[in-house]
Order: structure tokens, then sequence, then C-alpha cells
């Protein structure tokens, strides 16, 4: 935060022409009348009692649109003004805001640089709009974003948005803070440039969130779904210019975070659970490198790309086999198969300590009985059809 430098400003083209001057939902709350302190509140329809499940009355009313004690524990927490913050259902509401905010339906494209999270086409395709492919570099053990060439694929195809994953799923891999930079400023005049960090707490690069003022067309997500561990409670945040932040809130929906959410959110933001969330980290960190050493001994696997996140990504010489023994064990990992290039893939959460003993020796039992047998003459489980599969 610099007090003493003005503000650069959001270029206001970058907003869907038919949404600059939009004011959204007048919620319960926004509404709310100013001048003498209200005391008595009759404009929402809520109840006037509560209910018996909720006996201190916390869910009676409709909760704060922003919920401004955790817009401010998430400025904080990333460094930033509050002003920078918008909180909503995971970062799958955030990307869906963006696409929504500032591409026009059926009109402005977005790019994409595959393989990466499924999400930021699905928004793009419900909303009507092209998704432009640049796909990334394998370049063993490493992905690599070519961003010259998603600036280009960008300004030819007019697209308003490049999302990027960095670390990326399911690469695992990061692209450059350099890089980020200068691409930003290449399409600061066309396209806002979304770096999702939802591994972020996993990697060793420094958070985009710290090219936020220097750059207004950069917009930084993060979740508390991943390193956090509450996946189940959907919680993700987009970080942006405040001229953009105002807009992806009058986009969203009127109360996006359920009261008991908000309260669950403010304690995993309390200085003593963010001590045990980093020490978690630590603990993954340390099994990603052993994890990642043995992996890379099993006869049957050919690639373990260098991660930044809690996963590998992994190609073998027969993943079905693979499959079909993990699965005896009762053990799931994510089928990448259906990915174009990553037709012998498959990706691995670094889950517990525990967890990982089981993984390596269903993995070693794999091993022996390719060694004597043809492992992929036993049916195969059943794999998943892409409609069944969530994008994550
Ligand atoms: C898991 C994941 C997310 C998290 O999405 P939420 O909606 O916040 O749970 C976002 N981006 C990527 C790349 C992911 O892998």
């Amino acid at each position: 935060m610099s007090l003493e430098r003005p503000e650069l400003a959001f270029p206001v083209e970058l907003i869907r022409p038919d949404l600059r001057d939009f004011t959204g939902y007048s919620s319960a709350r926004t509404s709310a009348p100013t001048g003498t302190p209200a005391r008595v509140w009759l404009n929402a329809n809520e109840s006037g009692v509560p209910n018996p499940a909720d006996a201190d009355g916390a869910s009676r009313r409709y909760p704060e649109p922003q919920p401004p004690a955790l817009v401010e524990a998430f400025a904080d927490l990333w460094a930033t003004t509050p002003d920078r913050v918008v909180v909503g259902r995971g970062s799958d509401e955030a990307i869906e805001l963006l696409v929504r905010s500032l591409c026009r339906p059926g009109g402005d494209a977005v790019v994409v640089t595959s393989p990466t999270f499924g999400m930021y086409a699905v928004s793009a395709r419900l909303h009507g709009v092209p998704v432009i492919d640049v796909p990334q570099v394998d370049d063993e053990p490493r992905w690599g974003v070519d961003t010259e060439a998603v600036a280009r694929a960008a300004r030819e195809g007019g697209a308003r948005i490049v999302f990027l994953a960095s670390p990326g799923n399911p690469t695992g891999s990061v692209v450059p803070l350099r890089e980020i930079a200068r691409l930003t400023e290449a399409l600061a005049d066309q396209a806002v440039v979304v770096v999702d960090e939802a591994y972020g707490e996993f990697a060793a690069q420094r958070s985009a969130v710290t090219l936020l003022e220097e750059h207004p067309t950069l917009v930084v997500l993060r979740t508390l779904s991943k390193a956090h561990a509450l996946a189940g409670a959907r919680v993700g945040i987009a970080l942006a210019h405040p001229d953009l932040t105002a807009v992806l809130r009058r986009v969203q929906a009127p109360y996006p975070l359920p009261e008991p959410v908000t309260e669950l959110a403010l304690r995993a933001l309390a200085p003593a659970a963010l001590e045990a969330t980093g020490e978690h980290v630590g603990a993954v960190l340390r099994l990603r490198d052993q994890v990642g050493r043995w992996l890379r001994d099993l006869p049957g696997v050919r690639t373990v790309y260098a991660s930044e996140a809690n996963f590998f990504l992994i190609r073998c010489d027969d993943p079905e086999a693979l499959l079909h023994t993990l699965g005896a064990a009762g053990i799931v990992v994510r089928d990448m198969r259906h990915l174009p290039g990553l037709d012998d893939a498959l990706r691995i959460t670094i889950g517990t300590g525990p967890e990982m003993a089981e993984l390596r020796s269903a993995l070693d039992r794999d091993g022996d009985a390719a060694a004597t047998t043809s492992a992929a003459s036993t049916p195969a489980p059943p794999r998943p059809t892409p409609t069944e599969e969530s994008p994550a």
C-alpha cells in the first residue's frame, strides 16, 4: 500500500459496455438507511425469532454481501487493501464473475493455456464466448507458458481475459513473475490477466499480489480450498484493482457467503490457525520431496513433472494397469488421459504420510506384478465419462 503514489487507473473500456453503469441488485444490507442508527430491521422479510437449530440466531438475517471482517482479514493476509478484495463461493465464482463482467456474451474471447484448470473454459462456454487455447510447452520435467504466443493470440483473437494458473493444474509449474508482469503490460489496453494461485502456498515464488499496484489490469485468485483445507466451505477470493472489484461485486449474486461459512473462514484466518496451516504446508513440501524421489524410481513411471503444488503429474507406461492396481487397493488418483497430449498421465495428490505409504506399497506391488505377468490383461475398473467429472 503506497499512500504517496496516486492510484493507477483501471481502463474502463475493458468492462462490458452494457455493465459499466450497472448497479446490480440492491440488497437488504447494501440499502440500509443511513443517518439515525437503525434499530428495528423490518426491510427484508426475515424472521423475528431464531430457528431452534440456530440457537444464537447467527443465521437469522441475510448476511453482509462482503463481510467486512473477512475482507479485512484477507487484505491483511496478502498485504493489500480491502478495496482490492472480493470474496465469493470458491475461485469458481470469481472466474465466472470475471467472464461475465469483462466479456460481451457471444463476443470477446478468453485465452487459456492447456493443459489447465477446466473451469476457465466452462465459464467461457456458459457465457457463449470463444476459448483460445495456447498450449503450454512440455519441457520435461516442467511445463512452460509461452507468454509471447499468448500475447499474440490474445491480440489476434480479441481476447478480454487471459487465464494463467500458477502453479498450474495439472502441470504443477509456475509462470515466472516477470513474465506475468510483461504479459500484463503488453495487453494492458485490451485484456485482463488473471493469475490463479490456488496452489500459491506450496510454491517457492512470491505471489503475483505483489504486482497488483503496478499493474491495474492484473487479477489474482486465491482460495481456502487447498492449503487451508476448507474445500467444503467454498471460499475463494479475487484480488484486483478497486474499480474492477467494484464491478465484480455488483455482478455477484447478493449474498454469496453463508453466515456459518464466514464464521468458519474467520476462524481459519485467526493467527493460531494460520500458523497450523503454515506448518501443514511445510509438512506437505517435505513429503512432496520424498514422494517425488520414490515415484521417479518406479519402473513403470516414465516422467514425474517437477511440482510447485500439492500433487504430482506423472506419465506412465501402462496407466490403465496402474489405475487398476490403485483402484483395487481403494486408492483413487486423477486420470488425466482425457486431456490432449496427456494420454498416459495421472495426477496424484500429496495426502498424509500414511496415505503416501499406502500409495507406495500399492505401487511397489504393481511393479512386482508387472515384472511377472501382464497386468493389463486383468479387466480395468470403469472409467468415469467426461460428463461425470468435476473440472477440478
Ligand atoms: C482447485 C483449484 C481451484 C479452487 O477452486 P475453488 O472454487 O476455490 O475450490 C482454483 N483453481 C485451480 C487451478 C484449482 O486447481
